[in-house]
């Protein structure tokens, strides 16, 4: 252990302790009994946490029509009221934010530091914003209404953002909502339902219901959902894709990455070395939007290697709720059988950083080199630790490899030219490009992909547009005289 003490979880402990007959599912306002208890283990230590419901195709019948009969009256709803709803979501989860933090790193594995700073903050104020978007509406976008019930499935990565993302702009618009969480990681979308009620939300306008991709397949096939916002793989965005092809639903789709991290020779090396921490070790690398392939000028290739080594000796892997660490557990044994699988089966130089590596779900940063352009880990996402690496000579190169992938969610651009790094950013396939930056979130500003990484936006205006459509024709056409 590198911290002085832990974060306490004992608040965390008595709130499961006081769940311990299990969790069921949170239909129109209220917990229903617990079905077919599944447990949610810690991934760091193995521990149990909790038993949660999968839900069946009844269940999420129950949900949809639950948000349908929600529906009439929360859409009436005037904006301002709306929004009402919304700061107070917003109010409650800053109040019992430690709680939300140390249950997301208890679920999930990621340190405490991250769920505490970064997950808890940006969930408080995506409902601040949508709750000021809420109070625009009328004004801002006349003549538009909400769509109906919108199912929402999100992964395990960022438990309670994903819910944020998908729950506060379709409850600001007006909309009503079946959400089902990640299997792995339920737990802080249960505490938000149990919140929602003490702000105030009318029964069933937030529906929860537990379980695994069955219970998502049945929640995203089912003909009372007017739309559906995924945010998973792309292999399950696919599915999603053909399954509500001719349905008539709409559909938006954050899916995986592979994005280029391009470091040009007149970059300054330590904030590139400190920004390729944060993209590719922050969340132990299990971020869509990841810096997982870094592309590097020959010229400082080496001397930026070097540095990266050094710095990835000094990550310190262990307890999450440890505050001094700086990675933790991998969110579920499965998923560091698959990390481990890919790359021992690669072909590359490996690098695996001189850090201790506590026992059971952990996996060290590790840095790849020496790979061909068409080898599996330079192509396909590995959502965790590990980095691949690659040189370029020219501008032109950089743009060709950072291209070369069926993805196109995020990059990153390092240098001190700023007309480069302008040159650069629209040549680049992404959805989103960062300058002598990376992993920046914001609710004002819209995030989503392009090729196999999804369509559609989320956050700000456009993230909102998702959940309307036009009530009427904006003008009365006069008929053609005949
Ligand atoms: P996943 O696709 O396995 O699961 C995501 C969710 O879909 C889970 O709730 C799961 O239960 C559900 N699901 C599984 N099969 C389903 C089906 N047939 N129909 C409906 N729902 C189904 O993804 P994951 O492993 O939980 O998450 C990791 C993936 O998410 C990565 O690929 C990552 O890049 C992506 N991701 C993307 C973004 C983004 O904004 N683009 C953000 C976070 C994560």
């Amino acid at each position: 252990a590198y911290g002085p003490a832990p974060e306490s979880n004992a608040e965390a402990l008595a709130w499961l302790a006081k769940h311990k007959a299990g969790f069921g599912h949170f239909i129109n306002g209220a917990f229903t009994a617990p079905e077919a208890p599944f447990e949610t283990r810690n991934p760091a230590n193995g521990a149990v946490l909790a038993t949660v419901s999968q839900g069946s195709e009844a269940t999420v019948a129950r949900a949809v029509a639950a948000a349908a009969r929600a529906f009439p009256k929360w859409s009436a709803t005037p904006g301002p009221q709306r929004a009402r709803v919304l700061y107070a979501l917003a109010r409650l989860v800053q109040k019992h934010s430690r709680l939300f933090a140390v249950l997301e790193t208890m679920d999930n594995g990621k340190p405490i530091r991250e769920s505490r700073d970064i997950d808890i903050p940006l969930v408080a104020r995506h409902f601040y914003y949508h709750a000021g978007l809420a109070q625009l509406l009328e004004s801002e976008r006349p003549g538009m209404q909400p769509l109906g019930v919108c199912a929402a499935v999100i992964p395990w990565n960022f438990p309670l953002l994903m819910l944020a993302w998908k729950v506060a702009p379709a409850l600001a618009a007006g909309n009503t909502v079946v959400l089902k969480p990640a299997e792995y990681t339920p737990l802080t979308a249960l505490l938000f339902a149990e919140i929602s009620r003490e702000a105030g939300l009318p029964k069933g306008v937030l529906n929860i219901v537990t379980g695994d991709g069955e219970t998502g397949a049945a929640l995203v096939a089912h003909p009372g959902v007017a739309k559906v916002a995924f945010t998973g793989s792309t292999m399950v965005g696919q599915r999603i894709r053909e399954a509500t092809a001719g349905q008539g639903k709409a559909l938006t789709l954050e899916l995986g990455g592979k994005s280029p991290y391009i470091v040009f020779d007149d970059a300054d090396l330590d904030s590139a070395v400190e920004g390729l921490v944060d993209a590719i070790w922050f969340n132990q690398g299990q971020v869509c939007c990841a810096g997982s392939r870094l592309l590097v000028q020959e010229g400082v290739a080496d001397r930026f290697h070097a540095k990266l080594k050094r710095r990835m000796d000094g990550l310190r892997l262990g307890d999450p709720l440890d505050k001094c660490i700086d990675m933790g557990a991998i969110a579920d044994p499965v998923q560091l059988e698959t990390i481990t699988r890919l790359v021992d089966g690669s072909e590359g130089q490996i690098y695996r950083a001189a850090t201790p590596v506590p026992q059971g779900c952990f996996y060290p940063p590790t840095l790849i080199t020496g790979l061909t352009t068409s080898s599996p880990l330079m192509q396909e996402e590995i959502f965790g630790p590990v980095l691949v690496s690659m040189t370029f000579r020219t501008p032109a190169e950089a743009v060709e490899l950072a291209n070369n992938t069926r993805f196109g969610l995020a990059a990153s651009v390092w240098t001190e030219n700023v007309n480069l790094a302008l040159d650069m950013a629209p040549k680049l396939k992404a959805g989103v490009v960062w300058v002598n930056a990376t992993n920046l979130f914001d609710a004002a500003a819209g995030f989503g992909g392009v090729r196999e990484s999804g369509f559609g936006r989320e956050g700000g205006w456009e993230g909102l547009a998702a959940y309307q459509k036009p009530a009427r024709s904006a003008r009365t056409l006069k008929p053609l005289a005949a």
